[in-house]
């Protein structure tokens, strides 16, 4: 069973990524298993393990799950003398610095590829919505060339809402137009991994030339080198001498430059200095594009399945912001549908993806909002329940009662109980006031944004 899921991972892997990438890195992998959602991997050496993971984990993962097998991370074990490391898992690495200068290394550092482009990941596959449009549309102008006038383009939001997508469709796009170009596409981890790895090696010099003799730069989830401190130091230096060549830079993160702790002044200001543009979280018809779209992709895969009216909107509808979750959700119904021989309809989803439904469930509570609005302006949770009505209190206040009322189905008199016995009424006038302050307050509408984020995330 578990060799003919890996075989299919395999083969759909041989779609994204080339021969030579998959017989050199996933080709000697020798799968073992899947336990308590780790899927185990044997790696002939460390350095090939915790290379695949680093570079293909991801991509891994997500193969899995369209195969219809859901996994929520991949581990390594390696026949290796040094038991200390022998399991690298993908949920460990926040200490890379310290781990990767640990392993045992041999191959040359300058004879490894970059990151793969996912081919699904074009500007053809990515649908529009109005979450989505400006990012969008800053990344097809960036694609299309030009003048480099959003420089660096900073795209942030959060988790699965399509920044990595899209820095894929700009990086098929410039190679299409100039096959030429020399792009490099990676991971803030990959780039830190790259450099220590270049420290060990004394080889910073072709590391550097690598880095400053690309045409565009993608570096991805940047949020990832806050409180790396030399690797942000490299960052900087990397940036500065693209941009003074007028070189294009590329940057995701799961939040704005200003709000990631930890990453130092001149790089957050850097980054400012360009295009910031974000991903909102999807609504209810982008949701429901996508899921159109991909859904005649699975129809045109498995034509003998039969989808009956309102799956989709009910999947629209149901499922929160996370268009990986929405991805899987369908994936899985079609593998079911296909694999059983039974149609795609109301009943069969809740049968089949009860867990996703459930997980998605997960209600944001009062209680977390207060909580959060009063870490959030440094007050007590004491103080928002308070009389007080100086304004550095009533102000997160309102904004915590328009989160209540926006993100919980809980009635206005339900709200003003929970804030400390307040009548409906003062509840409707705050969230009156905040949708006001909303548009003229660019601070408001920011903290009530994050807030938001935060709390659904
Ligand atoms: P992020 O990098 O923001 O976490 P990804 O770019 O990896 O998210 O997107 C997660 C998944 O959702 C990918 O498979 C991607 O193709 C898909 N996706 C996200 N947004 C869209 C969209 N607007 N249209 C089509 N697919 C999307
Ligand atoms: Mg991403």
């Amino acid at each position: 069973m578990n060799e003919k899921i890996w075989g299919c991972v395999c083969e759909s892997l041989l779609k994204s990524v080339s021969k030579n990438e998959f017989n050199n890195w996933i080709k000697p992998l020798n799968f073992k298993g899947i336990h308590d959602g780790v899927a185990t991997f044997h790696a002939p050496t460390n350095f090939i393990g915790n290379w695949v993971l680093r570079n293909y984990g991801e991509m891994i993962q997500r193969h899995f799950v369209a195969e219809g097998t859901i996994i929520d991370k991949i581990a390594f074990d390696v026949n290796s003398l040094s038991s200390k490391q022998n399991l690298h898992s993908s949920k460990n690495s926040s200490n890379l610095e310290d781990q990767t200068s640990e392993l045992t290394v041999r191959e040359n550092n300058s004879l490894l590829p970059v990151a793969p482009l996912d081919k699904r990941f074009t500007f053809d596959s990515f649908v529009i919505g109005k979450p989505n449009e400006l990012a969008h549309a800053a990344s097809r102008r960036v694609a299309e060339g030009g003048p480099v006038s959003f420089n660096p383009l900073f795209l942030y939001g959060g988790v699965g809402l399509g920044k990595t997508h899209l820095m894929h469709a700009i990086a098929w796009e410039i190679r299409r137009r100039n096959p030429e170009a020399k792009v490099i596409y990676l991971s803030a981890e990959q780039f830190m991994y790259r450099f220590v790895q270049a420290l060990r090696f004394k080889d910073m010099l072709s590391f550097k030339e690598l880095f400053r003799s690309v045409d565009l730069l993608m570096v991805d989830d940047v949020q990832f080198i806050a409180g790396k401190d030399s690797t942000q130091d490299e960052f900087f230096h990397t940036f500065n001498a693209l941009v003074d060549q007028n070189k294009q830079i590329i940057i995701s993160a799961d939040r704005a430059p200003g709000e990631i702790d930890g990453l130092e002044n001149r790089i957050k200001s850097r980054l400012q200095s360009g295009l910031v543009v974000d991903l909102h979280p999807t609504d209810y018809e982008l949701r429901l594009g996508i899921l159109q779209s991909k859904a005649e992709k699975h129809i045109s895969h498995y034509p003998e399945v039969f989808m009956s009216d309102g799956v989709l909107e009910f999947l629209a509808h149901r499922i929160s912001t996370n268009v990986r979750v929405l991805e899987g959700a369908l994936t899985r119904l079609f593998a079911f549908a296909s694999l059983v021989g039974r149609e795609v309809n109301l009943d069969m989803v809740q049968e089949c993806l009860a867990d996703i439904l459930r997980a998605s469930d997960r209600k944001v509570t009062i209680d977390e909002i207060i909580r959060k609005v009063s870490d959030h302006y440094n007050l007590r949770m004491t103080d928002i329940l308070s009389p007080r009505r100086a304004r550095t209190v009533a102000r997160p206040r309102q904004v915590a009662m328009f989160l209540a009322k926006t993100l919980t189905s809980k009635s206005l008199p339900e709200i003003g109980r929970r804030f400390g016995g307040r009548d409906h009424t003062t509840v409707i006038h705050a969230v009156k006031k905040i949708e006001d302050l909303k548009s003229i307050d660019n601070q408001i509408a920011e903290d009530v944004e994050l807030l938001r984020r935060m709390l659904e995330a």
